[in-house]
């Protein structure tokens, strides 16, 4: 279990107010300039050393993420997007940062955009997050005020604007190169990769892409060193993290825990337990609805970090987990996020396109039992066909929750369909 001092988000409940003066006192710009007097190649090896592993989902170093930037600019204009779309179902921590902890966001877009040698940053955050949005231009406006951004921000001799986006609420727009698009006033479509947007981003110009949790920790990882941050958790899945817990528990909750913590545990710590006893308990979806959900056998003793959840062939993601107890029907839980990944398709590659569609299909009969046998390996088919046969990894979200569920529950796919045949 975490320690006390060793928690990032001192403020994740909302007990103190998010914004300057509070933030002050829980060590927030706390001497910005002479952690910016290190040089960017400093603070990058700090990153580097940290083992920072990126908390959007896709859990890339983040240190070699900002070192794929040019050190010496070629006439173009670099940026930092810092992903605030945070709309993966389940999932609601970055909300809880920009909500309470807003000033750890602003100093930590302050240190990246300096390490990778850009002068301006956005935070691209989702349309819905209406109140969030307003908290976070206050404190970027409450920072300009006292000297922090803008011109020699936080006398570092660094000039650099943040401004904040407002997305209109598309889910393919948290994908990074869907999210340039439409920050470039365009449809929310991903790109073809390559070109990769350190080569070009936004604008045709060399961007970095960071998730909020990820830029969020920056400071305090340079404040108490690398080497602290990746003294929590295993090896190569250091530090702490937000756990987004919901579903079938007795106190939802979101928390700061350190990596590799027992699910089991955090569950039974944090959570109050699953409702009715751990033994109630059916299933999880331990990282966001695009990853598979696990049955009780191996929640019993999987670990929270990315390395253990691919291991189980499922994935840390965004760390949102979703419990269900013995009462859920995991055929229709799963149906129902198959009807979100067709509702949210861009629809721009063929596999995607039908593929979500067909899934969708495929499972409402399956919930109905007015399948066949048979078609239980035809949807396998199905989602094998459009998992890693498509432009973003849309369509692999979209599969693998099916496919999780055919690998853990035919049985109770076949039952289904066989009582309501009998
Ligand atoms: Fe669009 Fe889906 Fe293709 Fe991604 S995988 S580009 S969301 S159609």
């Amino acid at each position: 279990m975490l320690r006390d001092q060793d928690h990032i988000f001192t403020n994740l409940s909302g007990k103190e107010p998010p914004f300057l003066k509070a933030a002050k006192i829980r060590g927030d710009w706390d001497n910005t300039k002479k952690l910016m007097a290190k040089g960017r190649e400093r603070i990058i090896e700090e990153i580097t050393l940290s083992c920072l592993r990126g908390r959007g989902g896709a859990g890339f170093p983040t240190g070699k993420k900002w070192s794929f930037m040019p050190k010496e600019s070629d006439g173009r204009p670099s940026y930092l997007i810092i992903n605030a779309d945070e709309s993966e179902p389940g999932t609601c921590k970055d909300r809880d940062i920009l909500r309470y902890d807003p000033h750890k966001l602003i100093e930590g877009a302050l240190l990246g955009a300096f390490a990778v040698g850009t002068h301006v940053a956005y935070i691209y955050i989702r349309g819905e997050y209406i109140f969030e949005a307003k908290i976070l231009q206050q404190a970027i406006e409450e920072a300009y005020g006292a000297g922090l951004l803008g011109k020699n921000a936080a006398k570092s001799g660094w000039d650099f604007d943040l401004y904040l986006h407002r997305g209109a609420g598309a889910y393919i727009c948290g994908e990074e190169s869907a999210l340039l698009e439409s920050l470039e006033g365009r449809k929310g479509m991903p790109r073809l990769k390559p070109p990769y947007p350190t080569d070009m981003g936004l604008y045709g110009c060399p961007t970095t892409i960071n998730n909020v949790e990820t830029i969020a920790v920056v400071p305090t990882i340079l404040r108490r060193g690398g080497a602290w941050f990746a003294s929590l958790g295993r090896p190569n899945n250091t530090g702490t993290k937000i756990f987004c817990i919901s579903g079938h528990v007795n106190t939802p909750c979101n928390v700061e825990e350190e990596m590799g913590i027992p699910l089991k545990e955090l569950i039974e710590k944090h959570a109050g337990g699953v409702r009715g006893g751990w033994n109630n308990l059916k299933a999880i979806i331990p990282g966001g609805s695009s990853v598979s959900l696990l049955p009780k056998a191996i929640c019993d003793k999987v670990l929270m970090d990315f390395d253990s959840l691919t291991d189980v062939k499922s994935g840390l993601g965004t760390a949102a987990v979703i419990v269900m107890d013995q009462s859920t029907d995991v055929l229709k839980a799963i149906a129902n996020l198959s009807r979100f990944y067709m509702h949210e398709s861009c629809g721009q590659c063929t596999p995607c396109r039908e593929g979500t569609g067909w899934m969708w299909r495929m499972m409402e009969r399956l919930v109905q039992g007015q399948a066949k046998i048979e078609d239980i390996d035809l949807l396998q088919e199905v989602a094998g066909q459009v998992e890693n046969h498509t432009i973003c990894a849309f369509g692999d979200a979209a599969a693998w929750p099916v496919q999780g569920l055919i690998r853990h529950f035919r049985q109770e796919m076949e039952e289904r369909i066989l009582t309501c045949q009998s």
